[in-house]
């Protein structure tokens, strides 16, 4: 064989084999499994995936991407107006609308950062009602909050790293409060075996497919009344805190 004819077969296969990556790009990203893929499009009707946490994380500064995302949720909020300055701006924060079902926290005044949102959308849709349901027999009406935004360091130190709180891309829980009247306490109902501590250790170890931190009583006593929910970026995908 004559040396231009073996370059015009490396070129077609060259060409064939990118042809077809494209085509296995283009599945990937149409069939189910892409909440595996990091490349491919959170979509909030997806099981939660290995590649769900990071795609959260990524909406971190994609104001307009990510309540486009929350609108396609169906549930009704508010954007609020950036606000802060520095080390506590957030631009990116939004309010569940009082009255809704998909994402019943209180107090209705709490406002976490809209990618914050979506993880919880999907942490109340996937974890905590389904969990509710199978351990208790019931259904989840509010998830109780010590509050998102907090313009502060970590621990409320003078120096070191700030918190997540200080940009709103936090959530402390302290309760669930179920359709029946029930109350589940983070604080009480912990400790022991029960139905209850089985439900948060249920919902704490399901949070942390969704927040790169997840810290329980589990953790430490500056814990023992609530779980820490939040998005800090650690640069790569597989690095989470989870206690
Ligand atoms: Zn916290």
């Amino acid at each position: 064989m004559r040396i231009p004819n073996i370059i015009a077969w490396v070129r077609r296969l060259v060409w064939l084999g990118l042809i077809a990556f494209a085509l296995l790009v283009g599945y990937a990203w149409l069939q189910p499994g892409r909440e595996d893929l990091p490349w491919t499009p959170l979509a909030l009707t997806d099981p939660i995936g290995m590649a769900t946490r990071s795609k959260i994380v990524d909406l971190t500064g994609e104001r307009d991407q990510c309540l486009a995302l929350l609108d396609s949720s169906g549930l009704q909020f508010t954007p609020r107006e950036p606000f802060g300055a520095d080390q506590c701006r957030v631009e990116d924060a939004v309010r569940a609308d009082a009255g809704q079902t998909l994402l019943p926290l209180a107090p209705a005044s709490v406002a976490p950062s809209c990618p914050m949102a979506i993880g919880l959308l999907l942490w109340q849709a996937q974890v905590v009602q389904p969990q509710a349901q199978a351990l208790l027999g019931s259904k989840v009406t509010n998830i109780e909050t010590f509050g998102s935004y907090s313009c502060r360091r970590m621990y409320a130190r003078e120096d070191g790293p700030w918190s997540e709180h200080a940009t709103a891309d936090a959530l402390d829980v302290s309760g669930f409060v179920l359709a029946d009247g029930r109350r589940i306490s983070v604080l009480k109902d912990w400790p022991g075996d029960g139905d209850k501590a089985r439900f948060l250790r249920a919902v704490r170890n399901g949070a942390c497919d969704l927040f790169s931190t997840t810290l329980s009583p589990d953790y430490n006593a500056a814990h023992a009344d609530h779980l820490h929910l939040d998005l800090a970026d650690r640069g790569t995908m597989s690095w989470r805190a989870c206690r």
